[in-house]
């Protein structure tokens, strides 16, 4: 049979998606989510899978099960909504597990401000933080000397670095950015994060259309705090890049707002930037949009185009109603409380 004679059906095949609700704030905020997905027609066959704290009360002692294993070897996206990682003991984070067990090397947050709906003190900024995200102190390469000493070891391998510089380049380039910019602390730790800022400007050399610069962390961090908008896209090692990301994410408005994508040659996961906040779980107030941001660059990752913009004009015609859940609810720019279930159904109407 020619291509053009398949049946009209084949246009609009799902694509199969793994799903986790996650832990604390995470079910409230997937169901949300999932609910703005399917009324905007997202064609997704969605398997569900328990993975966390209940999995692991359950007897599964890292928290993952090989069900759940077996899902993401098959549809190769994830959608997956926070996960507790316990503190100290327990399992290892399922979140570092996972990035590593998937290959998932970039992790991409955008953090935007939506200024004058949702105060912030820099309406202009529009960053990008794209982080490395399978090494350095996050390998898990941690160990006991003696009694009174403990280890972690800094894993920076020039493969990784140029895996994940030349990712940053691409995506400034592909999404009309300016400028890259570096941080690292390379005047301490000469040889591991002087090994990423060395390939910073070997691979930066190839890209003469995009400026680039290097900050070290410390300085660079507190500029980031202070005057966002001078920064466009920023690359950085692991640990630094969790960091910085929160800080963009909160400056920008709440760190409920921003999501992520966590992306590898053969799979991807998409994500909140955030936490469980079990503070506020199973009280209807957390905000879904961190989570509803993940699963928008989600669709446009499996060419979903049109479905993320719509969710994505939904969502904003909402925020500039001044709808807006508890973190980011101020009485100048809102004009209506509201908790995740009733900011889901707002969206919903707007689409
Ligand atoms: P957190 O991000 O869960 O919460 C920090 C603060 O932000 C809390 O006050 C919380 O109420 C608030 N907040 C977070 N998300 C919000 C939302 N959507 N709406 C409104 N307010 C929101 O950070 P934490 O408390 O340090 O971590 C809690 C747990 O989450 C820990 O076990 C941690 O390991 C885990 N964690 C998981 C991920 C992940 O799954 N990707 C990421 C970070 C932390």
């Amino acid at each position: 049979m020619h291509p053009n004679d398949l049946p009209a059906q084949s246009v609009t095949l799902q694509t199969p998606i793994t799903v986790a609700e996650g832990d604390g704030i995470g079910p409230e905020i997937m169901q949300a989510t999932l609910r703005i997905l399917d009324a905007a027609g997202a064609r997704l066959a969605i398997q569900t899978v328990e993975i966390g704290e209940r999995s692991y009360l359950s007897g599964v002692k890292t928290g993952m099960p090989e069900q759940a294993w077996a899902s993401l070897r098959e549809t190769r996206v994830f959608l997956k909504a926070p996960i507790t990682t316990p503190r100290g003991g327990g399992y290892k984070s399922l979140n570092v597990t996972t990035r590593k067990a998937l290959g998932l090397y970039a992790n991409v947050r955008p953090c935007v401000a939506y200024a004058p709906f949702v105060p912030t003190r820099h309406p202009a900024m529009d960053v990008v933080v794209v982080r490395e995200n399978e090494e350095d102190l996050y390998a898990g390469i941690e160990h006991r000397q003696t009694h009174d000493v403990v280890q972690c070891l800094k894993l920076i391998t020039r493969p990784g670095c140029e895996r994940i510089v030349r990712y940053a380049f691409e995506y400034a380039r592909r999404h009309g950015r300016k400028k890259v910019t570096c941080m690292i602390k390379d005047n301490i730790m000469k040889l591991t994060d002087g090994l990423f800022r060395q390939v910073f400007d070997e691979v930066g050399a190839q890209y003469s259309d995009l400026e680039r610069d290097t900050m070290i962390i410390d300085i660079g961090a507190a500029m980031l705090a202070d005057q966002p908008e001078l920064f466009d896209v920023i690359v950085t090692p692991n640990l630094y890049g969790d960091i910085l990301s929160d800080i963009t994410a909160q400056i920008a408005g709440s760190v409920g707002m921003a999501g992520s994508a966590n992306i590898g040659d053969q799979c991807a996961m998409f994500e909140a930037i955030h936490g469980s906040a079990p503070d506020i779980a199973g009280k209807d107030v957390a905000n879904p949009s961190g989570l509803l941001h993940g699963a928008i660059l989600m669709l446009l990752h499996i060419g979903q185009n049109e479905v993320a913009e719509r969710i994505h004009n939904a969502w904003l015609s909402t925020i500039e109603r001044g709808i807006h859940t508890r973190d980011i609810h101020d009485p100048e720019t809102s004009h209506k409380l509201v908790g995740t279930r009733s900011f889901a159904d707002e969206v919903i109407r707007r689409l």
